[in-house]
């Protein structure tokens, strides 16, 4: 049998709105989730049994691993006794808010759908990515979307043209996504106002493809405990502004940051002088139309 090479997308959040707290604990998020070409590659090969292999320092080989997760989940629910042996070549940077985690676990669903012969409908494997967490169905897409309830109701935006940007992440600084979610909760949700943010705003900017209008709605509620608690992403986000960003946003809980350029010119000049400094990891990107591809057949 053959083995398969798949290519899994990061993301990032154009918009993330925290709205309250849902009765099963988890938040209601209103977001605008895009995908960028920052990406992993994990390769699957049929074996006996479930192994993962990744030489990333802070990824676990083993169940913790969100990718075996969701090989074992697909075994279990499909009575699946075979094995597979999982091989992820990382690229997106971890615990960045940039989904790493998830859009591998995406690729391992979208590719042992194909290779075990399935026939999943891309709603079943969303509806299965759902239960393995809440960037998962997303990561299965891809695109850009609006992701409501815990971030997994999507509806699929158009974005008429690629946006560029740089995605920067300081090397050291490790957020937690409970602290982040748990300190949003305590301190500032009861003090939220309805209409702070101006989400309707940013769908019209999408729609548009107006850089310049996407750039001033960019919102993420994440912010406001984290920047405080971390003066190393605060001023990342500083930095972009001071180089020409025409827009800066942490993703997701971070601790990553990216700047919205006004071409792929602008871009690579963002990027240059975004450079000289040891203590952050930064990257050229633009926006991708998908979040799982296909990359090639190997035997
Ligand atoms: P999100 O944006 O979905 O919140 P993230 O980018 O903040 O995710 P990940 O890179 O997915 O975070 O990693 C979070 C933690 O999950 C890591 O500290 C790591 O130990 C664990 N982990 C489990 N599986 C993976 C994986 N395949 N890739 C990266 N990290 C993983």
């Amino acid at each position: 049998m053959n083995s398969l090479r798949l290519r899994a997308a990061g993301k990032i959040n154009l918009f993330l709105e925290i709205l309250g707290v849902r009765p099963d604990g988890y938040h209601d998020l209103y977001m605008v989730l895009q995908s960028i070409d920052l990406a992993d590659f994990v390769t699957l090969k049929p074996a006996n049994s479930l192994s993962i292999h990744c030489t990333h320092p802070l990824v676990p080989n083993d169940s913790r691993n969100l990718a075996w997760k969701a090989a074992e989940l697909i075994q279990k629910v499909y009575g699946i006794t075979q094995g597979i042996e999982i091989w992820i070549d990382k690229h997106i940077p971890v615990a960045s808010g940039l989904a790493g985690g998830s859009a591998d676990a995406a690729a391992v669903l979208v590719g042992l759908n194909q290779l075990w012969d399935l026939g999943l409908t891309q709603i079943q494997l969303q509806e299965l990515a759902g239960q393995l967490g809440s960037d998962i169905p997303f990561c299965v897409v891809g695109g850009t979307a609006l992701g409501l309830g815990r971030g997994d109701e999507l509806t699929a935006l158009a974005l008429p043209k690629p946006l560029h940007l740089v995605v920067a992440k300081p090397k050291e600084v490790q957020v937690s996504t409970a602290w982040a979610y748990g300190t949003y909760r305590e301190k500032y949700l009861p003090h939220r106002l309805a209409d702070r943010a101006n989400a309707k705003e940013m769908l019209a900017a999408l729609s548009a493809g107006d850089v310049h209008r996407i750039a001033a709605a960019l919102h993420n509620d994440l912010e406001a405990p984290i920047l405080p608690a971390h003066p190393e992403v605060a001023a990342l986000r500083e930095r972009f502004m001071d180089n020409g960003a025409i827009g800066a946003m942490m993703s997701g809980s971070g601790s990553a940051v990216f700047g919205l350029a006004l071409n792929r010119f602008e871009a690579e000049n963002l990027f240059e002088r975004m450079q000289g400094d040891g203590q952050i990891e930064i990257h050229l990107c633009h926006t991708v139309l998908g979040g799982v591809t296909l990359e090639d057949l190997a035997s």
